[in-house]
């Protein structure tokens, strides 16, 4: 936030703005005098709280203020959040890489039941599966709904592995919440308001995806919905963005890795599988996501990639899965992380 001083401020009224700075950043070294575009300012640096905009313009040495960050709560880098999942033995936002994995959707029985065991032998500390999908197209599956959600409930404590699902709309919050580790909100809806408040009112950890169009802010202020209705525990999930680039389903953007670290402290995960499309992609950008820094993986992996009902051209089979596990688990110990 900038707070701008008026030209004929006195040095007591700076100093003024500089103490109430001082007291809402509750760090001196976040506030800072600088020249900005030819005016003097009184600058507080991100800070993880909301800022009082109002205390400082009824301050006498201040002509306007600017810049409160849509995302106070999401906000400030100095210190990293972690989000715990204890079922599944998951840490988000430290040394580990959680890999969650598993179908597109919750399909067959037989076919969950399979990928979950092996997931879990692989390494995967959390199954992925929607039961409520959002689709393009009206006719297409659009999964079991709360048939899909009892299997998840079954699967997990027969397994005894982590559920990360989607709640595509507030009315089903609460019974996703049930059987979820994790509540997933999709791309599609990452800017659904009443959406992101439900999630925001109930327990469980929200895996966050980024709108397949949206700025970092506007993801940043769609955390903030959900960290304003007091859950404290959201991951964001880059999975790709549409650009220009016609060679893959979209742009994964792993650039937004560093740049999240040093706006927030709220833990970032990958998604390689939406993001590029194919399959035979998605190893190497799993690999990137790694190295650049991620908390953890969410890839698509199907026991029959060609039968999936959604997805399959990007669904891993649980043979390239294992290698894949094995190559992020060589590169996690180059790096001193762990999966
Ligand atoms: C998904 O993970 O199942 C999904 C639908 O992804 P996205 O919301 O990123 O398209
Ligand atoms: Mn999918």
């Amino acid at each position: 936030m900038r707070v701008y001083v008026s030209e004929n401020a006195s040095l007591r009224e700076l100093a003024e703005v500089i103490e109430v700075a001082q007291a809402q950043a509750g760090d001196p070294n976040l506030v800072s005098v600088e020249v900005f575009d030819g005016s003097l300012v009184v600058k507080i640096s991100p800070v993880g709280h909301p800022l009082d905009t109002i205390a400082f313009e009824k301050l006498k040495g201040v002509e306007r203020v600017e810049g409160q960050a849509v995302y106070s709560l999401a906000s400030g880098a100095q210190a990293r959040s972690v989000v715990q999942v204890p079922f599944a033995g998951a840490s988000f936002g430290t040394e580990q890489f959680v890999v969650m994995a598993g179908p597109c959707a919750v399909e067959k029985e037989e076919d969950l039941f399979h990928v979950a065991r092996e997931a879990k032998r692989l390494g995967a500390r959390i199954l992925r599966g929607g039961a409520f999908k959002p689709r393009t197209s009206p006719y297409s599956f659009q999964g079991l709904g709360l048939e899909g959600l009892e299997l998840l409930r079954r699967v997990r404590e027969e397994v005894g592995i982590g559920i990360v699902t989607e709640a595509m709309e507030p009315g089903t919050v609460e019974e996703v919440s049930q059987v979820a580790d994790i509540v997933q909100v999709g791309s599609r809806n990452m800017q659904n308001y009443p959406l992101l408040k439900a999630v925001g009112r109930q327990s469980k950890p929200v895996l966050l995806k980024r709108g397949m169009s949206a700025t970092l802010e506007e993801w940043l202020g769609a955390a903030e919905y959900i960290l304003a209705e007091g859950n404290p525990n959201v991951i964001l999930c880059e999975r790709g963005i549409r650009t220009f680039s016609r060679h893959s389903r979209h742009t994964l953007d792993i650039g937004v890795i560093p740049a999240v670290r040093e706006r927030s402290h709220l833990p970032i995960v990958v998604d390689p599988s939406h993001a590029t499309g194919l399959s035979k992609r998605v190893p190497s950008m799993a690999l990137a996501a790694l190295a650049a820094g991620a908390d953890g993986l969410l890839v698509e992996v199907h026991p029959n990639p060609n039968e999936a009902l959604s997805d399959s051209f990007q669904s891993l089979n649980l043979e390239e899965f294992g290698e894949l596990m094995e190559a992020l688990g060589k590169v996690a110990g180059a790096l001193g992380r762990v999966l």
